[in-house]
Formats: structure tokens, sequence, C-alpha cells
């Protein structure tokens, strides 16, 4: 019996998907075989830490809040709502529904575009949004929808711009799905007017919002006198994202995520981009420096990054001091997305006088990992795309006192009795710059030292 015409045309585009992922996969372990092995795919069917490569993409495009974001797909997919990764919006809310096309058995023997054309329609017609994006889902990969065709139709009906995110969830890892959506978002840029955006300008890739931090972050830039033309993607909008490229520089901070978007646009744009943190003390004021060097042709910013910076550190040192002397020896172990965060957070804790001894990423480069060796105190036990038995041993082994991470290892760190701080796209209060260390401080405090450990 031959298949159905969409799965046929599924089981092409998944064959040739894999043979792209598995050159891929040689090209990235032949360079890494010569330093640390990581950016493999997870062991198919293993517990990982890691999300799929649609919750990738999911991550980096959903702040944008006058967006409609629907999922193709079946209603579990959409399971990765705002509720459980709030980032903020200081307009429009829209980012905050989830939308999904809800594929049943039926879709999935006659293909779901006709579903898709229609949610749509509806969608664009109910919310009237800036723009669109169409998160495929794992069985739209095997089932071959055209999802390139659906959303160019809608574009052209509609007016505005219907961005299809090829995010199929078994097609690599997370940091695929980032990709994914740095495509999908190098489509908006460039399509806007920029001749009124100053030269003292930048983007900020891989912010999000969560908290409020976005905020926080712009008006440091805008004490330094430097306009952010666009933050990708918290608090985002549309047409800040079309204007992106009049900015002079970007500034990139998940770098996991965006580096992808930064290159590109430096490549289309000719916009250089630097790496930068804005966790902890001297990697928040590193990050001010490095703008202020860039514009090292406009004196001022740099006369005032360094008086911003003395001020903050003027108000936050003496509380970091008081925080030390409380929690001075306990042990942290510490599990985030992104390799650079987990850097930030080993210098963040050493602060208030805790020592790492646990490491590890979900998405971490070779670069990455090269650092965490080098900046880890000797017998740190280093970690790549682990699991949950790796890190409840590790964390035992060490004798880790707090437990740093994201949703998924709330849980594991309760169950083992250790105090957990949120360091991820969940968390409620701003942990970025110099007021998000403040804030850190407080909360590693107040868990570390609850009584209810001693209960264990
Ligand atoms: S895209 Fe695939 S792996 Fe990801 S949530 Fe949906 S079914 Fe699961």
């Amino acid at each position: 019996m031959k298949p159905s015409r969409p799965l046929a045309r599924g089981l092409q585009f998944l064959g040739m998907d894999i043979l792209k992922e598995r050159t891929a996969q040689v090209g990235r372990a032949g360079k890494e075989a010569a330093s640390v092995s990581c950016g493999k795919v997870s062991a198919a069917g293993s517990v990982s830490q890691r999300a799929c490569v649609f919750c990738g993409s999911r991550v980096v495009l959903y702040p944008v809040a006058d967006a409609v974001h629907l999922v193709h797909g079946p209603i579990g997919c959409a399971a990765y709502t705002w509720d459980i990764r709030g980032s903020l919006s200081s307009g429009p809310q829209l980012h905050r529904l989830s939308f999904s096309t809800d594929l049943r058995e039926l879709d999935v023997i006659h293909g779901g575009e006709k579903k898709l054309a229609l949610a749509l329609d509806e969608l664009i017609t109910l919310h009237r949004p800036r723009g669109a994006f169409v998160y495929s889902t794992c069985i739209v990969g095997l089932i071959g929808d055209d999802v390139e065709a659906v959303c160019r139709k809608a574009s052209e009906k509609h007016g505005i711009p219907v961005l299809p995110v090829h995010s199929e969830g078994f097609k690599g890892t997370k940091k695929d799905g980032y990709a994914a959506a740095c495509h999908a978002l190098m489509k908006l840029v460039g399509t806007a007017d920029v001749s009124d955006v100053p030269k003292l300008s930048i983007n900020i890739l891989g912010e999000f919002n969560l908290a409020g931090e976005a905020w926080i972050l712009k008006e440091y830039y805008r004490r330094l006198g430097i306009e952010v033309v666009s933050v990708l993607t918290g608090d985002g909008r549309i047409d800040d994202i079309r204007r992106a490229h009049g900015a002079s520089l970007n500034l990139v901070q998940c770098s996991g995520s965006m580096t992808y978007l930064a290159q590109q646009m430096e490549e289309k744009y000719g916009i250089p981009y630097k790496r930068v943190s804005y966790f902890g003390l001297e990697d928040m004021a590193q990050a001010l420096y490095q703008a202020a060097e860039f514009f090292a042709d406009e004196p001022q910013v740099l006369e005032a990054a360094r008086t911003l910076v003395k001020g903050e550190l003027a108000d936050l040192l003496p509380v970091l001091a008081k925080a030390k002397l409380r929690l001075a020896g306990k042990k942290a172990a510490v599990y985030v997305g992104g390799g650079f965060k987990a850097i930030s957070l080993i210098k963040a804790l050493r602060h208030l006088g805790i020592a790492t001894v646990v490491v590890g990423s979900q998405t971490g480069s070779a670069d990455d990992y090269e650092t965490l060796k080098q900046i880890s105190d000797p017998g740190t036990v280093i970690l790549d795309d682990s699991n949950p038995v790796e890190l409840a041993r590790s964390c035992r082994e060490t004798g880790a006192d707090l437990f740093l991470g994201g949703v998924k290892e709330r849980p594991l760190a309760y169950k083992l009795g250790l105090a957990f701080v949120d360091h991820n796209h969940e968390r409620k209060v701003p942990l970025a710059g110099f007021v998000g260390m403040a804030n850190f401080a407080k909360e590693v405090e107040e868990t570390v030292l609850s009584p209810v450990w001693g209960l264990r």
C-alpha cells in the first residue's frame, strides 16, 4: 500500500532532515573531539534535563507580545505557555495566550494544512496582531504539512508577517530550536525604515524580560546615553524587531540562543556583536564597559558607565558582605540552560562565600566548558546534558546545600532536601543587573537558611 500524500511528503522531509543532522553531528563531533565533548544529540529515549527543539524555539519567540503564537500540533505540545515561562510586557498581552491547532488522528491521516489556514484566519481576525509565528511540532514533520505555503498565503491575505518556525521536536536538541527561532526572526529584521536610529544604539539579544529584567537593563543603557533599538525578544514588538538592523552594536546575553542571529546580522548588515552577561557584579559592569569601549569616540559614555557602576556598587557591596557572613562555607549545585550563565553564577556565588561543587548546562558550548573548567575549584563536578539520576548522585556526593536551576530541577532539589533558587524562565524576581544581584543574595539567604532543612 502506498503512503498517503502528506505522509509520503513527511517521510521525505524527515529523511532529509536526519541526513542533515547526522552530517552536522559528525562535523561538530570532529571539532569537539580535540577539546570538550558536548553539543551532541541526547541518546534517544533517555530522560534528559534538556527540552525539545520546539521548546527551544518557543522560549526565544514567545516574549514577542504583539504576535499570535500558534502551535501547529497536538494539544500536548502547547503545554509550553506563558504560565510556566513568564516574560513581562509593558503593553499588549497576546503572548500570554497559547493557541494550538489541536491536531487529531484524522488530521494526521488527511493532513493539517486546512485546519492551520482556518486557525490563522480566525486568530488574526479576532486579535489583530502585528505578526504571527507558527510552530511546527513533531507530528507536522512526520505528516509533511506545507507550513511555509500556508503561512505565505495567510501573510498575503492579512497583510502581516506570518512566520513559519521549523521546530519539529525530534530533529535535534533545544539548540536547534534556538536556530529555528533565529531564522524566523531574521525574516523580520531589515524590513522597516531606520533613518531615525542614532549612532549610539544597540540591540540586546537573548534577553527575555523575565520579571522585568529588560527594563532594568534598558534604564542602565539610557543612563549611558545609548538607545536600545530592540530587545530580542523580551517585551518584544514586531515593529522594533523589523528596525533592529539600524543599531550599531548587538550585545548577546543568552549566547546559546542568539549567537546565530547575531552572526547573521553581522554577515548581512555589518553589525558587530559582543557576548555579555548581566548576572553578577563583574559581568554586569563588564557588559556596560564593553558598550562604552565600542563607542570609544564618545568618551562621555565611558564616564557615565564609571559613575553608574561606582554608585551601584556603593549600595550593593554592604548588602553582599552581610549575606556572606551568614552564608560562608555553603556549597551549591548549578544546572542551567546556557553555559555562559553558569559561569556568571559561579562568580556571583563566590561573592556570597558559596563554593560551586556541581555545575552543568543543557546547551553549553565547548568554549563555555573550557571556561568552567578554568574557573571552577578543584574537584568540582562538571556535567553536560545531565539527567535526574546523575544530578542527584552528584549533589549527594559533594554535599551541596543549594541547587540553582529551573522548572525541571526544582522537584529534584526538594526531593533531595536541598534549598532551591529558580534561575530559569519561571522566575518571578529579577536577578539581572546590580539590583538583581541584591535580589539574588536575598533569595539564596532565605532559602539556604530556612529552618525547614533542619527537619530532613
Ligand atoms: S514537539 Fe514533539 S518532542 Fe516537543 S513537545 Fe511536541 S511532541 Fe513532544
